[in-house]
C-alpha cells in the first residue's frame, strides 16, 4: 500500500489526510506545531495516525510521497532531507485535483485573490452553476473532491500552493497583477517569485482561458518573453481591448468571442479601480462559461463586499469609517487610496516588512489631510512622511488611533485603516485587527 506523510494539520493537511485514507492510501500526518481539538478529532475518527510538536524522521521519510502544507519553507532541514532523498513533495491542490472531474477556475496574484474568487464563485453559483469553493478560501479542496459532486471549482492559489503543483491543470486562469512578496520564501529573486504565480499556467493548452491584467508590469514583462498556449483574454484600465475586459467612460466592458457584456463601474458594490479589475476578470469567467448577461449583472449587484477589505463600517457625524486591515503591502494602500475623492484620515502601521512608501507618496500628498501611525514601526513613517502630510501623530494603541482620527476629520472625511504592515505587533492577525477597528468605530457610535 503507497504511503503519503502529510506535514501540517491545518484545513489543507487534515483535508489532504481525509482524501488520501477514502482513496486507500497509509496516511501519516506530522505537525510540529500544536494541532486544533477539532483537527485531532477529525482526524482519530477516520483513524489516521497522527502527531503534533514534532516532526518524527522515521515516518516520513519512508513515505512515496510527501503533502507539505504551504506554510513550510522548503529551506527546513526536513524538506532538504526529503528533497535528497527525490521523494515528491506536492500540494494539497495537486493532491486533491487528481480526484475531480470538474472544471478548474484558478485564481492567484499578489493582490486581490480573495476578492476575485469570492466575486467568481458568486456569480457562478447566482447562475445556477454547481460550483465548489476552495483553495485559500473556506473548506479543504481534498476534503470536497472525495465524494467529487461539484461540475466546477473555483478555487484561490497562492505561490506557494503552486509551488507544489505539477500535474495540476487549471481550464481558466486568472492572474491579477505580480508586485514583490514573500521574497523570503524564494531568496530573495523577484523572478522566483513571478515563475511561482506563472505555473498557473501549467499543462494549459489552447482550449483554455487565461485572464490577466495586462498593466500589471510584472506580468506584461513576462509575457513578452514567454508565449503560452492558451487563449489570452487581457483586463485593462487603459485602454480598449477587443477581447477581454476594459475599463471605458466608467463602463465595464467585456468582450468575450463575439459576444458583449457592460456595466457601470459606480453600480458595483465593491469600489475602486483595483475592484473594478477584479470584476472584469470574474465577468470574463463568467463569459467564458456561458453565463447570461442579465445572470451576470444579478450577481454583480447583489455581491456583498469582502470583510477587512475597503469594508465600510459606520458614519460618525459625516465621516465615513472603512476597515481595509487586509491591506498588508504598500500595492494595497496604493489602490485604497485610489478609491475615494474624499480627504482621508489615514491610519497606518504595525511591523514594516521592508516597505518602499514612494509608490504611495504622491496619492499620500493629494489625498491625505492627517496620517495617524499606529505600532511598532512608526519611526519609519515619521520620518518618510513627517514632511508631506498636512498632519501626523503616533499613537501605540488602536483606541488611540480611532480616538484621534475621530478628533481630527470633519463631515464628508473618510478614515482610512489601510496600514501596509502586518499586524502582530498589536493584534493576533489582520482579521483581530479589522474587527477591533469595527469594534471601536461601534463604540464611537454608540
Ligand atoms: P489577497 O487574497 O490576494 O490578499 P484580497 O482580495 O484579500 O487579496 O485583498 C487584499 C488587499 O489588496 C485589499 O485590501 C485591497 O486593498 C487590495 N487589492 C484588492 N484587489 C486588488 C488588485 N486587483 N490589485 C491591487 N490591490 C488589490
Amino acid at each position: 500500500m503507497k504511503k503519503i506523510a502529510i506535514l501540517g494539520g491545518g484545513e489543507s493537511g487534515v483535508g489532504a489526510a481525509l482524501l488520501a485514507k477514502a482513496k486507500g492510501f497509509k496516511v501519516f500526518l506530522s505537525d510540529k506545531g500544536a494541532l486544533s481539538d477539532k483537527y485531532k478529532e477529525i482526524l482519530a475518527e477516520n483513524e489516521i495516525p497522527f502527531e503534533e510538536g514534532q516532526h518524527t524522521e522515521s515516518e516520513i521519510l519512508d513515505a512515496d510521497e510527501i503533502v507539505k502544507s504551504p506554510g513550510i519553507p522548503d529551506k527546513v532541514a526536513l524538506i532538504q532531507k526529503l528533497k535528497s532523498l527525490k521523494k515528491p513533495i506536492i500540494s494539497e491542490i495537486e493532491l486533491a485535483a487528481r480526484y475531480t472531474k470538474a472544471k478548474i477556475v484558478a485564481i492567484t496574484g499578489s493582490n486581490g485573490k480573495t476578492t476575485t474568487t469570492l466575486l467568481t464563485y458568486h456569480l457562478l453559483k447566482n447562475a445556477g452553476l454547481n460550483v465548489g469553493l476552495a483553495g485559500n478560501v473556506g473548506e479543504s479542496f481534498a476534503k470536497q473532491v472525495i465524494n467529487d459532486t461539484f461540475d466546477y471549482f473555483v478555487l484561490e492559489l497562492s505561490s506557494f500552493q503552486l509551488d507544489n503543483c505539477f500535474d495540476f491543470k487549471a481550464d481558466i486562469a486568472i492572474l491579477l497583477n505580480i508586485t514583490p512578496d514573500h521574497l523570503d520564501r524564494y531568496n530573495y529573486e523577484f523572478q522566483n517569485y513571478i515563475d511561482s504565480k506563472f505555473r498557473i499556467l501549467q499543462n494549459m493548452n489552447s482550449a483554455d482561458h487565461f485572464i490577466f491584467y495586462q498593466e500589471s508590469e510584472a506580468v506584461a514583462t513576462e509575457l513578452v518573453k514567454k508565449s503560452f498556449p492558451v487563449h489570452y483574454l487581457p483586463v485593462s484600465l487603459l485602454e480598449k481591448v477587443t477581447e477581454g475586459a476594459s475599463l471605458e467612460n466608467g463602463q465595464l466592458e467585456v468582450n468575450f468571442q463575439g459576444q458583449h457584456f457592460s456595466f457601470p463601474q459606480a453600480s458595483l458594490p465593491i469600489k475602486g479601480s483595483h475592484n473594478a479589475i477584479n470584476a472584469m476578470s470574474a465577468i470574463l469567467v463568467a463569459k467564458a462559461l456561458g453565463i447570461e448577461n442579465e445572470k451576470i449583472a444579478e450577481g454583480l449587484a447583489s455581491f456583498q463586499s469582502v470583510e477587512h477589505r475597503l469594508e465600510p463600517c459606520g458614519v460618525i457625524d459625516g465621516v465615513k469609517f472603512v476597515n481595509d486591515s487586509k491591506a498588508t503591502n504598500v500595492d494595497s494602500v496604493f489602490y485604497a487610496l485610489g478609491s475615494f475623492d474624499d480627504p482621508i484620515v489615514l491610519i497606518m502601521g504595525g511591523v514594516d516588512k521592508g516597505n518602499d512608501y514612494t509608490q504611495i507618496e504622491p496619492l499620500v500628498k493629494q489625498k491625505v489631510k492627517a496620517l495617524i501611525c499606529m505600532g511598532t514601526d512608526n519611526q519609519k513613517l515619521l520620518d518618510f512622511f513627517g514632511e508631506k502630510v498636512p498632519a501626523i501623530y503616533s499613537v501605540d494603541s488602536l483606541l488611540k488611533a480611532v480616538e484621534m482620527s475621530k478628533q481630527v476629520a470633519v463631515e464628508g472625511d473618510v478614515v482610512l485603516l489601510s496600514p501596509a504592515c502586518a499586524s502582530f505587533d498589536l493584534f493576533k492577525n489582520y482579521e483581530d485587527r479589522g474587527r477591533q477597528f469595527k469594534a471601536a468605530v461601534q463604540a464611537l457610535i454608540g
